[in-house]
C-alpha cells in the first residue's frame, strides 16, 4: 500500500479504536489502483464531526454542515467526512443539505462514478459495491446506480464524466453518455465556477482529444459560457494531440482554435469568471501564439510577452507542427538589454532635469520610445547616451 496512505494509517486507526469504521475513498483510492501519483487521500467515516472533533486534537472546521472535518496530522492535512446520503435535491445542483450515515455503502452510493465508489481500509483490502475495480481494469466511465436520476440530481456530474474521460483516458459507458445526451440542457443549472474547473481538468487531460469529442457530441458545450456557436471550431481543436500542461496554454488553444480575435479574448474569459490575472496572461499569450506562428519572435515581441508566456508559447507551437527553440528563446531573452521599464538607466526627473521642463503626459510617450529604442539595440542603455538622445531631439 502506497506510502501517502501509511502516513495517514494512525488516523484511521485511531477512529477506529473508539469503536467507528473508517476507510480511504474517492480519486486517491482510484488513483492508486491505477498506479498513478495520488495528491490528497480522503477519509471516509461512521463518526460523526463532533465525534472526530473528539478524537484529533488539531482541527478545522472546512465544511462541518457536509460532513467535512479537517485534521492537521503529522504536518499533514487530511479531509475526513462522515458517510452520508445526499437526500434533497433541488435544481439539479448539489444538495444543500445531507444526511449523515452510519453505512459505508450508502455513502458509496452517492458518489458519482464506479471508479470513484470504492473504498480501501486500513489492511489496503478494497469495499467495492458497485463493480469499480472491473470498471477500473477495463477503463470506463460508468454512473453509480440509475445514470439519469444521477444526472438529474447534480447535472454538474456530466461535466465530470467527460472530464475523467479526459483524464483517465478512459471511455464512457454507454447508457451513462445516453444519459447525458438527454439531460445535456441540465448544465444550464450548475454556476460557472464549477464548470470551469471541470471544463479546465478535462483540457489539461492526457485524453484531451477524446474528452472534447464527448463534450462536443453529448451536446454539454452548447451550456458553456462563449462555445455555442463554435461546434465546427471545437471539432478541429479535438483533433489536437498534444497534451495542455497548464491552465494558461488549455485557454490559449482553446481560444487559438476558436478563433477569437484579440480584442475579444476578455469578453470570452470574462464569461468563464477567470480572474483578471489570468484573463490578462491568456491574453498576451494568445496574440504572442499568432504572431510565433507567423514568424519567430522579435527583441521587442519577446520583450513585451515576458519570459515566462515566451517559453510556453515555444511550447504551444511545437504541438502545432511549426518548429520550436526554447534554448533559443532562453538565451535570446537572456540577452534582451532591458527586461523592464525599471531597467531603464534614466528616470523621468532625468529626462525632466535635462530639458527643463515640467512633467506632463508626454514624458511617458518619450519613455516608451526610449524602452523600444533599447530593446531594439538602436540605443544604448547608459545614462549618457540617453540623455544625449534627448537632448538632441527635445532641445
Ligand atoms: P481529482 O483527482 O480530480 O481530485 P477526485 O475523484 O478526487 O478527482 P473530487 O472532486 O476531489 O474528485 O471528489 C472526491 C470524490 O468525491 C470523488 O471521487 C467522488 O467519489 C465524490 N464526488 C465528488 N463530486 C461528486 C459529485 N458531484 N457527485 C457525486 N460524487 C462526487
Ligand atoms: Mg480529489
Amino acid at each position: 500500500i502506497h506510502q501517502t496512505f501509511v502516513q495517514a494509517l494512525p488516523l484511521i486507526e485511531q477512529i477506529e479504536a473508539v469503536g467507528f469504521e473508517a476507510y480511504f475513498v474517492g480519486g486517491s483510492v482510484r488513483d492508486a489502483l491505477l498506479g498513478k501519483e495520488i495528491n490528497d487521500v480522503d477519509i471516509a467515516t461512521s463518526a460523526f464531526p463532533a465525534e472526530i472533533k473528539q478524537i484529533f486534537p488539531k482541527t478545522i472546521d472546512v465544511g462541518i454542515e457536509h460532513g467535512t472535518v479537517m485534521v492537521l496530522w503529522d504536518g499533514e492535512a487530511y479531509e475526513i467526512t462522515t458517510f452520508r446520503t445526499e437526500s434533497t435535491y433541488q435544481d439539479f445542483r448539489r444538495p444543500d443539505k445531507v444526511e449523515f450515515v452510519r453505512s459505508l455503502e450508502e455513502d458509496l452510493k452517492r458518489r458519482d462514478f464506479t471508479v470513484n465508489a470504492l473504498a480501501m481500509d486500513k489492511n489496503g483490502q478494497i469495499m467495492d459495491y458497485f463493480n469499480g475495480q472491473e470498471d477500473l481494469k477495463q477503463g470506463i466511465i460508468k454512473a453509480v446506480g440509475s445514470p439519469q436520476e444521477r444526472f438529474h440530481e447534480d447535472a454538474l456530474r456530466m461535466m465530470r464524466a467527460v472530464r475523467f474521460v479526459s483524464q483517465l483516458g478512459f471511455t464512457m459507458e454507454h447508457d451513462t453518455q445516453e444519459a447525458i445526451n438527454q439531460h445535456q440542457a441540465l448544465l444550464e443549472k450548475i454556476s460557472v465556477e464549477r464548470i470551469a474547473i471541470e471544463f479546465m481538468k478535462l483540457l489539461q487531460g492526457k485524453g484531451c482529444s477524446k474528452g472534447l469529442t464527448l463534450f462536443i457530441d453529448t451536446g454539454l458545450y452548447q451550456y458553456c459560457p462563449g462555445l455555442a456557436a463554435y461546434r465546427s471550431q471545437l471539432v478541429q481543436f479535438a483533433q489536437f494531440e498534444g497534451e495542455l500542461p497548464t491552465r494558461l496554454s488549455a485557454w490559449t488553444l482553446l481560444l487559438y482554435h476558436l478563433g477569437i480575435p484579440t480584442e475579444k479574448t476578455t469578453a470570452f474569459l470574462k464569461g468563464w469568471k477567470c480572474s483578471n490575472k489570468e484573463m490578462q496572461a491568456v491574453t498576451l499569450a494568445v496574440g504572442t501564439l499568432r504572431t510565433r506562428i507567423n514568424h519567430p519572435l522579435t527583441s521587442l515581441e519577446l520583450y513585451h510577452a515576458g519570459l515566462e508566456i515566451a517559453l510556453e508559447v515555444e511550447e504551444m507551437v511545437s504541438k502545432l507542427q511549426v518548429p520550436a527553440d526554447l534554448e533559443s528563446v532562453k538565451t535570446r531573452y537572456e540577452q534582451l538589454a532591458i527586461k523592464g521599464k525599471s531597467d531603464i538607466a534614466v528616470t523621468g526627473n532625468d529626462i525632466l532635469a535635462v530639458l527643463a521642463i515640467k512633467p506632463g503626459r508626454w514624458l511617458g510617450e518619450v519613455l516608451n520610445e526610449i524602452e523600444q529604442l533599447i530593446v531594439t539595440e538602436q540605443l544604448e542603455n547608459t545614462k549618457e547616451a540617453i540623455l544625449n538622445w534627448v537632448k538632441n531631439k527635445y532641445q
